[in-house]
């Protein structure tokens, strides 16, 4: 059974930088609590799926993905109520066993499995599901390691995101479609809002009992790989993850309207128009409200109103939308980009990619991809203008 008050959101300071495990697990702890305790959410002989944030092989420190330390005492805790705790994701690029060892490593999952006892996720099957919740996917394919498990719990992080400005509770679920397929449902959903409704759509698919963002120590700037680790000192959580995300977009000082996955919820009538109308527990928001936020540079939404020729919206896209810029000294020719770009707009030359801007979405995957930081996105003059940046 769950709360009642479903769109009730915990808030709690976690000061402790270095992700103490007795702090953090404390906060984590208090948060549920927070919440009306574990047993709303778990059962004791129950499978659950951490569903964590492992966009890609990088070290904890880089803020890109889930902290060993929040991972492992969310599992001891969940182990404690008896329950068995799978740790998985689908990162970007190849789902294969060989390529989750290596990221399970890397990015300390290894490490926090061992200490809690929970398994890591191997199984890289996937299969077309039926959605009968959804708006847009009312089937998609996901992960079969959710058919594997009784419960969902999200465990994302407060990210910046080139193409959704954030990446919070909703967005994490993304990592819920395998591999190389999430290019697909980019392709298909090219315009931010069409986007943000897929992944709401997925979200519902997944349906997890439980969420927290992890904003102990957040990213700002070029997220959700590129961007520079900033301490916000926040664990999030609700079973609500669009009120959650409506809190967290409060918290990096962004309007509601300009966060896609956001602004979606709220057109679909599935959170609150007015903060306001959110419950809160634990310590104030508006003590962690940020005002200056490094936001990352995004796509606009509809820089022409009104109705204009094709050619025309072709040309203002092209001069005034931000572009990825390939730094080529720094790449090391590895292709991730290459091969993962959702309309294949970019061609490698001499081990080097270069884009063609007409075919470019603007969905910057080439730059959450890259390992080497060797993607920029340019702002054109006309877009400083437009967003006066
Ligand atoms: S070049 Fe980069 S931003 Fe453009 S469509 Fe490909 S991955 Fe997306
Ligand atoms: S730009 Fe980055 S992802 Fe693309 S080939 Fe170079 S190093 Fe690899």
């Amino acid at each position: 059974m769950q709360n009642d008050n479903k769109n009730l959101v915990s808030l709690l300071s976690c000061k402790s930088y270095e992700y103490k495990y007795d702090a953090v697990r404390s906060v984590i702890n208090r948060s549920v609590e927070n919440l009306g305790g574990w047993s709303l959410f778990v059962s004791p002989g129950e499978k659950v799926l951490l569903k964590v944030n492992l966009v890609m092989k990088k070290a904890p420190e880089l803020a890109a993905t889930s902290h060993p330390v929040f991972v492992q005492a969310v599992s001891d805790l969940l182990m404690e109520q008896g329950v068995q705790v799978i740790i998985g994701d689908s990162p970007g690029g190849l789902f294969t066993e060989n390529r989750l060892k290596a990221i399970y490593q890397v990015c300390g999952m290894k490490e926090a499995a061992e200490k809690s006892g929970a398994k890591l996720n191997y199984n890289v099957g996937y299969s077309e599901v039926k959605n009968p919740n959804g708006r847009l996917l009312k089937r998609l394919t996901n992960i079969n390691v959710l058919r594997e498990v009784d419960k969902v719990i999200n465990l994302s992080k407060l990210k910046t995101h080139g193409m959704m400005r954030m990446t919070g509770a909703v967005k994490n679920m993304f990592g819920t479609i395998p591999g190389t397929l999430k290019a697909e449902y980019h392709l298909n959903r090219s315009e931010p809002e069409d986007f943000a409704d897929a992944l709401i759509d997925i979200y519902l698919c997944a349906n997890p009992v439980l969420s927290f963002i992890d904003g102990i120590v957040a990213m700002e700037g070029d997220g959700p790989t590129s961007g520079t680790p900033r301490n916000v000192g926040v664990v999030i959580a609700s079973q609500d993850a669009f009120a959650m995300d409506f809190a967290a977009s409060a918290i990096i000082g962004a309007a509601p309207q300009s966060i896609p996955t956001v602004k979606r919820s709220i057109d679909r009538g599935l959170c609150e128009t007015d903060i306001s109308n959110i419950s809160f527990v634990g310590d104030s928001l508006q003590s962690f409200i940020l005002d200056d936020f490094k936001a990352p540079v995004v796509k606009l939404i509809n820089p022409l109103s009104g109705d204009y020729p094709h050619f025309i919206r072709k040309l203002v896209d092209s001069t005034c939308q931000p572009r990825p810029i390939f730094l080529h000294q720094k790449c090391i020719g590895c292709e991730d980009c290459y091969k993962n770009c959702p309309p294949s707009a970019i061609y490698m030359k001499e081990r080097r990619p270069y884009v063609d801007l007409e075919k470019c979405i603007r969905c910057f995957c080439c730059q959450e991809l890259c390992p080497k930081k060797a993607v920029e996105i340019k702002r054109p003059l006309l877009f400083r203008f437009l967003t006066k940046s």
